[in-house]
């Protein structure tokens, strides 16, 4: 946790939020901070700033918050992402928010288990917990919004064109001729497909609706390693 992400419900006054639960235990057992100690604060969707800790029990500690710092700028990429399986899910979603990617669509595709979208992973609640823990972690306070779509022909065919519009179009997919692209100046879409990759007809459907197919080279990546690999080569997204 390497800023508090503070939410409208922490807040008992416009500069005084009270942390408890995960935060709080983060504050004394990896932190080890005492009453006076300045961490660093977010307010979810607003400014980055200081918390000073005046109070700290073992139950709740109360900051007095200063917001003055505009948080880190966001990727300007849309993630298009075959539903992973479950424990891969948590952690691709941490490293999205992390990463600062802001707009991510998880899709079903052939290769998608049915039983992936019973995860509850995908609640409301555990996709900003994790969502937030990817923010904490590379200190950003903007929350990514997840769109959910079960079914694969009607998002590609209805909707994947609209999200397209103006922007640079590219579907991940190991063999296709073309390298990925680097250090991209325009906004893009990136498909990126399941573990077991987008079946033929998929990869046609999406070079239909106007994404053009990249490949990583030879070495077939796991989903959670080709996706900030993708990102990273796509936009200079640490730098
Ligand atoms: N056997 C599958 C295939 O050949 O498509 C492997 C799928 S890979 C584990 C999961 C996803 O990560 C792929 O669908 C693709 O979007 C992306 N990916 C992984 N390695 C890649 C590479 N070398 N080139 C392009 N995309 C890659």
């Amino acid at each position: 946790m390497n800023l508090a992400l503070l939410f409208d419900e922490d807040f008992v006054a416009p500069d005084r939020a009270i942390l408890t639960g995960r935060r709080l235990s983060h504050l004394h057992t990896v932190l080890k901070v005492a009453a006076g100690d300045h961490i660093p604060v977010g307010r979810s969707n607003g400014l980055m700033g200081t918390g000073e800790v005046v109070r700290l029990t073992s139950t709740e500690a109360e900051l007095r918050v200063t917001l003055d710092q505009q948080p880190p700028p966001s990727v300007p990429l849309t993630l298009v992402l075959a539903m992973p399986r479950p424990k891969m899910f948590r952690r691709v979603l941490q490293t999205c928010a992390s990463l600062g990617i802001k707009d991510l669509w998880l899709i079903n595709s052939y290769k998608v288990e049915k039983s992936f979208w019973q995860t509850p992973w995908l609640s409301e609640d555990n996709l900003r917990e994790n969502l937030t823990l990817g923010l904490e972690q590379a200190r950003d306070t903007v929350m990514p919004t997840v769109h959910i779509r079960k079914l694969f022909k009607p998002f590609v065919e209805d909707e994947l064109p609209g999200i397209l519009a103006g922007k640079r179009a590219l579907v991940a997919h190991p063999g296709t001729p073309t390298p990925c692209p680097v250090h991209l100046d325009e906004p893009a879409v990136l498909c990126v497909g399941p573990e077991g990759g987008f079946t033929h007809y998929e990869v046609g459907k999406l070079e239909e609706a106007g994404c053009e197919g990249v490949h990583l080279g030879p070495r077939i990546l796991r989903v959670e390693t080709a996706v900030p690999v993708l990102i990273s080569r796509l936009f200079d997204a640490c730098g």
